[in-house]
């Protein structure tokens, strides 16, 4: 009763003071996490479903997430079929009709994003099992970054009016950090123009794009297919006859068979921790971008 009572009073306190409950917002990602942080500020409190190191394709329907979708005010997903396998199970069990795809808190972070990979015509087996509408690992570009922010933003302000010159504020904040990122990288980049990289699965394609790099063979047969030896072989010719200097494989994907590939074929291997938390410096949205792109040009510094 005490307690109670307690907490009745801090509430009461709470409004006299002027407070507000925050927004709860809900996304699948760190890096969604990371950039709703930015973007609302003292105004929103938010929760990645995933860590780090997941593989945001293969992510498993926990009872917990259904829990806080329940309470969530906005929900944002990178979408194009990436949690194909785990989030629409969650959200109809959510009993949340608030954050349902089309309602105000179903944030399409994609939307506007200039998408790698789009299949022409009709949507085939070509791409894969898990890319049909494009690639939809577009975050690790910066710039993608403030596409992203802008979404989450009128989103916010949809749900939360009274704060819409916060998110402002702080969307422009977030986009000048990333802007300004983004040419000190691109400034590091500009000696590796033009360079090719191989890569385990297509997820480094907007990163490696924005930075003047290009993507070469893929060690998956398709975008979630294994690789038969038949095409590990192919691969393994394609670098050796290209003097391709990196394979590029992300911490949750297959390391160690993308280090056999490169081994063979004489590149080196490289991690890239495409995801905010992946490792510890990569703390933020920009700190995992600053890490990425350097770690890219110290692996292609010969
Ligand atoms: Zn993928």
């Amino acid at each position: 009763m005490k307690r109670l009572f307690a907490i009745a009073v801090i509430g009461m306190c709470a409004v006299a003071n002027g407070a507000f409950a925050q927004l709860r917002v809900v996304t699948t990602s760190t890096d969604l996490a990371s950039i709703a942080k930015e973007v609302g500020g003292n105004r929103v409190a938010v929760e990645s479903l995933t860590t780090g190191n997941t593989d945001l394709h293969y992510a498993q329907a926990r009872p917990d997430y259904i829990v806080k979708l329940n309470k969530a005010d906005l929900f944002v997903s990178i979408g194009l079929e990436l949690e194909a396998g785990w989030v629409p199970l969650l959200l109809n069990q959510s009993r949340n009709p608030k954050i349902h795809r089309g309602a105000p808190g179903y944030c399409v972070a994609y939307a506007g994003i200039d998408l790698a990979e789009k299949p022409t015509g009709e949507i085939t087996r070509q791409m894969g099992d898990i890319h049909p509408y494009g690639n939809p690992h577009y975050w690790p570009d910066p710039i993608n970054g403030i596409v992203i922010a802008r979404n989450i933003k009128e989103s916010m302000i949809k749900i939360d009016p009274a704060g819409k010159d916060e998110y402002e504020k702080n969307f422009h904040s977030f986009k000048d950090a990333a802007v300004k990122k983004t040419k000190e990288l691109m400034a590091l980049m500009s000696p590796h123009k033009g360079k090719e990289v191989v890569v385990y699965h297509t997820e480094f394609v907007y990163v490696l794009r924005r930075f003047g790099l290009s993507q070469g063979m893929m060690i998956e047969e398709l975008p979630g297919v294994a690789p038969s030896p038949a095409h590990a072989k192919k691969v393994i010719e394609y670098i050796r006859a290209r003097k391709v200097p990196l394979v590029l494989v992300s911490p949750w994907s297959n390391v160690s068979y993308a280090g056999k590939i490169a081994k063979e074929g004489g590149a080196k291997l490289l991690v890239l921790p495409i995801q905010t938390g992946s490792v510890p410096e990569a703390k933020t949205y920009l700190d995992m971008i600053d890490t990425s792109v350097r770690m890219l040009h110290k692996g292609l510094t010969q």
